[in-house]
């Protein structure tokens, strides 16, 4: 239920509402738009006959049922997409962001060169994995804590925040305290005690899609977030698996536009793990870019023959720029600022 509120309404309003709300059964979540603010009441057990009769209070504009079963990242309960900032990164609502770094933190020297040239380059976010969820329990792991020290170097030398993953909810502590943007891979996209736990942080989640899951269940996965009480969540879409073996997954493209029309959260897409080769992703780019995407996140490497994983879909940091460039003349195009 949504219970929209009267530009005149003031904070007691608001909050003698939202107890109201509680009274009935339902949770509120305050929602602050630029046109209206709105009470979302969430919920299954609440009083739905009740809660109708709140349009009686003077402060209140209308109450009307959200019809998605993903309540609180419905475009229903906005009149606008959100915006998630975190430094000079800016995704929705007409801005897009570029991520970039390597798949996995290996080296100071990795981080550092990799990071100042992508910073150079223009990406607003560092991104780099310190746990990293392999098929393989031989291939890298990934550096843990000493690869989240290693972004942090990097990024107090370039000023870039830190896109990182969390695959177990006994590191999340550790890894909420170097992360500005919290990762949550493919596989954990249904992972809903992680989910939970990231949801009651005040970092901004990364959520990718998994490689089988529906639009619905994956915002059902952001709603998970959203309930706990964290807003900010960045959805990903990093190719889904089909019969196709070309490309190591295939990058589905119309998830912009269908998730658009259903989430006021921001949709970036990673063309690395959609395609699985460097030679794809430039193409793969410009089409999210021109697409509406509100930003990519992208594999770039400092010497991608030697990354000890997924070198082949990396970028160099010759390549990453030249696609900066065309990525910029196209979002002027679209009408997105990079
Ligand atoms: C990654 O971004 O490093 C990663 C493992 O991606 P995904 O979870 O999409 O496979
Ligand atoms: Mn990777």
């Amino acid at each position: 239920m949504v219970i929209v509120l009267k530009s005149t309404a003031t904070v007691q309003d608001r909050e003698a509402l939202a107890e109201k709300v509680t009274a009935l059964g339902f949770t509120p979540h305050l929602i602050i738009g630029e046109e209206r603010t709105i009470i979302g009441a969430v919920g299954i057990s609440g009083n739905r006959d009740q809660i109708f009769d709140l349009i009686k209070h003077p402060a209140v504009d209308n109450v009307v049922p959200i019809q998605k079963p993903y309540k609180l990242a419905s475009m229903e309960t906005r009149t606008t997409p959100s915006v998630i900032q975190v430094g000079e990164a800016r995704f929705g609502n007409g801005f897009a962001s570029i991520i970039a770094g390597p798949c996995s933190v290996e080296n100071e020297e990795q981080m550092v060169e990799t990071a100042k040239g992508v910073k150079l380059a223009g990406a607003k976010a560092l991104r780099g994995g310190a746990f990293k969820p392999r098929t393989s329990p031989y291939a890298f792991q990934g550096l843990g804590e000493e690869g989240l020290k290693l972004l942090k170097v990097a990024s107090q030398e370039t000023g870039l925040p830190i896109v990182t993953e969390v695959m177990n909810p006994r590191d999340l502590d550790l890894v909420e305290r170097y992360a500005d943007i919290i990762q949550i891979g493919a596989r954990n996209v249904q992972n809903f005690s992680l989910l939970k736990l990231i949801g009651q942080t005040r970092k901004p989640a990364l959520l990718k899609r998994g490689m089988a899951t529906s639009i619905e269940e994956f915002l059902m996965s952001a709603e998970y977030i959203l309930s706990e009480g964290n807003q900010q969540v960045i959805l990903c879409e990093r190719g889904i698996r089909t019969f196709e073996t070309a490309t190591r997954n295939t990058l589905d493209l119309s998830a912009i536009p269908v998730l658009q029309q259903r989430t006021h959260l921001p949709i970036i897409i990673d063309p690395s793990h959609a395609t699985g080769y460097a030679s794809l992703v430039p193409s793969m780019s410009r089409a999210a870019i021109a697409a509406g995407a509100d930003g990519l996140i992208i594999e770039v490497h400092n010497n991608p023959e030697k990354a000890l994983c997924d070198g082949p879909q990396s970028l160099n940091i010759e390549q990453f720029a030249q696609l900066m460039r065309e990525m910029e003349k196209i979002g002027a195009v679209v009408g997105k600022v990079l």
